[in-house]
């Protein structure tokens, strides 16, 4: 269902007015965009041509807990028991992801993750051998890569268990069938946003600035807050 201009709600227990709500008072959703992400070299970059700011969500404690209340019931439903909820150590994240620790007692660990928005391969807390595992992150611009595949391969890399994968907004990618092959009945998404990407050597002609994908999201945060 369409809550707003290039936002979907997929999620079929997130209540439509609530959805409707979050989107229109936190307008986290920015086009016409050109944005490095990562925002450094150091390994596989795309660009981004749209942003929407799951972190400027997540300021607004009433949101957050209805979006926390959504994955709760998807789990309970799917009879998924995690526990641990393994996701990205930044800020944002943070604040979500230790309310849905609580809200289903399970333990949250972290994957480092650097200030250009690239994993590292450090872990914060410990998985216990064998853990069960459900990864966790606010937004997967790139379509599935952070949950599908990246945080899933480091959480196994760590000796646990992955039982399922869950993100509140998911970005337009063909690696979105592959995500739905590899979860098929066990990956939770709240937003379908239209967030596209190019690789880095097919900028169109036209394309303007190369910005760092941090400023859309200050911008978007900022906008809040006024
Ligand atoms: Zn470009």
């Amino acid at each position: 269902m369409r809550v707003a201009e290039g936002v979907t709600l997929v999620s079929p227990t997130l209540d439509a007015e609530r959805a409707r709500r979050i989107i229109k008072e936190t307008n986290p959703f920015s086009t016409g965009q050109h944005l490095a992400y990562p925002s450094n070299h150091d390994g596989p970059q795309v660009h981004l041509e749209a942003y929407f700011s799951t972190e400027a969500i997540v300021q607004l404690p009433e949101f957050a807990s209805w979006l926390v209340e959504d994955v709760v019931l998807w789990m309970t439903t799917k009879n998924l028991r995690p526990q641990v909820i393994f996701a990205p150590g930044t800020d944002p994240v943070r604040l979500f992801v230790e309310k849905l620790s609580r809200a289903v007692d399970a333990k949250p660990v972290y994957l480092e993750t650097k200030p250009s928005g690239r994993f590292g391969d450090a872990i914060e807390g410990s998985l216990p051998a064998d853990a069960s595992v459900l990864t966790f992150n606010l937004t997967s611009v790139t379509g599935g890569r952070c949950i599908g595949f990246r945080l899933p391969d480091a959480a196994a890399k760590n000796g646990g268990h992955v039982i399922g994968t869950a993100a509140i907004a998911l970005g337009t990618s063909p690696l979105n069938e592959e995500l739905r092959r590899r979860f098929p009945d066990n990956l939770y998404i709240a937003f379908h946003v239209a967030v596209t990407n190019h690789n880095p050597d097919a900028c169109p002609a036209n394309a303007i600035g190369l910005r760092p994908w941090q400023e859309a999201s200050a911008e978007i945060i900022a906008r809040l807050e006024r």
